[in-house]
């Protein structure tokens, strides 16, 4: 448990200023994004490096007290939302903001966990390279957090999620040992990966502390394209097209409805409609390569103009500039901030394949409509990687509270969809202790086992991250 006399341990191995126990100093890291979670800690440990953190975590095995690990607390799935004050404390990685090192002849990046992304981001652009994982909490999430939920993002598409970035890592387990593995290889193979392992695993297995990531040579050409589609099978036809006539240069494609721009246009400042009339449906599209010219300009426009002839799309904007494509983003990255704003919404972060999106937004629109009378459905999302957030919008002056209650029927509805589909239930937000009974619900069994078999090795006395995940943890 918590008492004083494990937390003058804490205090010996962090010093005052890394560990809070006063409420008003605890409270920004007892909140959660979502308001799902009420938070309790016992108190929050603020580690400045590595040897510190392992620190902690031997503590907290000895005194059996669980270690809830937290990032930038951007997570939508109660991942860092501790659950105790007698039994719990948060580890803060946000002082752990070093970059350690940059291998531009490896096209590598080390970095503590704490590092804001869109720093990592910045750090890679000053040595004239790429960081391509993006994401509209990309200001306040950290590498951390988005490695231990196999973050995704917008650029998925062309370069892959957190798991495809990630070369090391450095991480302290259960026990409070240290696994060096901070390795730049693209090529070793001595053994389980762990590192596949930690990433995606939500605190469970162990604490990130740093990570090798992988570079890409900076976009020299970029270009950018708002188009209206009638549905979304015509939007999964211009992806393909825009794909084939650009060299696969096509880094992110976002999909929206019209009722999803009506939203921004009504919540958020500066958000225009880029197209003259109204359609029913919109990509967002961005094109980068490192080659130099103007040739992936010549490559949309012509891809546009055979697209508009085949009748996949019916009108479209290039941006003529970085703030048009700006511009662009800006619509798409606040959808979720106009939804609050709109009012109560029950979310679904699912996948299927690509192949099966028209027919997953068919049904499940159909099946929802029928199920929540005037539930207005808002689905958006990266249409490269099949995701969507097939989310749902309270009916208009509905009672908010009362429509989140139907959320354990909406996701029955949604999920076993998804199901059907062979698509998965959380595609990009991981479990956290909001889908803990969903993964028990929709999980192959025997991948449930091993899963449970792989918590018990690496966290025999269940201290990391109790509750997440695994409920049965
Ligand atoms: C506006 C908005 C947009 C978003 N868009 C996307 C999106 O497009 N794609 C996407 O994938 N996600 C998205 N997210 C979700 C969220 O930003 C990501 O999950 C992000 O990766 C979480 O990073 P974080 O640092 O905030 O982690 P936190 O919220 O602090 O933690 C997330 C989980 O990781 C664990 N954790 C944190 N740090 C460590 C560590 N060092 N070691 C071990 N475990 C750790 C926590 O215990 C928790 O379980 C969005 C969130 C918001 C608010």
């Amino acid at each position: 448990v918590v008492d004083e006399e494990f937390l003058s341990r804490l205090r010996e191995c962090l010093g005052e200023r890394g560990l809070l126990t006063a409420a008003g100093d605890m409270a920004p890291y007892l909140r959660e994004w979502r308001g799902h979670f009420q938070c309790a800690a016992g108190a929050v440990a603020r580690p400045a490096n590595t040897d510190e953190t392992a620190a902690v975590v031997a503590a907290c095995a000895e005194a059996g007290v669980g270690i809830v690990p937290q990032g930038g607390n951007t997570g939508l799935v109660g991942g860092a939302a501790a659950q105790s004050a007698e039994s719990q404390i948060v580890l803060a990685l946000d002082r752990m903001t070093r970059i350690r090192e940059i291998d531009t002849d490896n096209d590598t990046i080390t970095v503590e966990a704490g590092c804001i992304l869109a720093e990592v981001q910045n750090a890679a652009a000053g040595v004239q390279r790429f960081f391509p994982l993006s994401l509209a909490a990309e200001g306040s999430c950290r590498i951390g957090g988005n490695l231990a939920t196999n973050a995704g993002g917008v650029n998925v598409l062309r370069y892959g999620n957190a798991r495809d970035l990630t070369l090391g890592l450095e991480v302290v387990l259960a026990d409070g040992r240290v696994w060096h593995g901070l390795s730049g290889l693209r090529k070793d193979n001595t053994g389980y990966d762990l590192r596949q392992l930690f990433v995606g695993s939500e605190g469970t297995l162990g604490i990130i502390t740093a990570a090798t990531l992988r570079l890409f040579p900076a976009p020299a050409q970029r270009e950018a394209a708002f188009a209206g589609v009638e549905n979304p099978a015509a939007a999964v036809a211009l992806l393909g097209r825009l794909r084939a006539v650009s060299g696969d240069n096509v880094i992110a494609c976002e999909l929206l409805p019209r009722f999803a721009l009506e939203l921004t246009l009504r919540h958020i400042p500066g958000c225009r409609d880029p197209l003259d009339a109204p359609h029913p449906w919109y990509l967002q599209v961005e094109l980068a390569s490192p080659a130099q010219g103007n040739w992936l300009r010549e490559a949309l426009e012509s891809g546009l103009e055979a697209a508009f002839e085949a009748g996949e799309i019916t009108d479209a904007a290039l941006a003529g500039s970085l703030e048009d494509a700006a511009a662009f983003r800006h619509i798409r990255e606040h959808i979720p901030e106009a939804q609050i704003r709109e009012g109560a919404s029950i979310k679904h972060d699912v996948a299927v394949p690509v192949s099966r999106l028209p027919e997953f937004v068919t049904r499940a629109t159909a099946a929802i409509e029928e199920e929540m009378a005037g539930v207005r459905v808002c689905a958006f999302g990266h249409v490269g990687d099949g995701n969507l957030h097939f989310n749902l919008q309270q009916p208009e002056d509905a009672d908010g509270a009362a429509f989140l209650k139907q959320a354990p029927k909406a996701n029955r509805v949604i999920h076993d969809i998804v199901a059907e589909l062979d698509g998965s239930f959380s595609a990009e937000h991981g479990i956290g202790r909001l889908k803990t009974g969903e993964l028990i619900r929709y999980a192959d069994p025997a991948k449930l086992d091993a899963m449970r078999a792989i918590k018990q090795a690496l966290d025999p006395k269940g201290i990391l991250n109790p509750g997440v995940l695994l409920a049965d943890n």
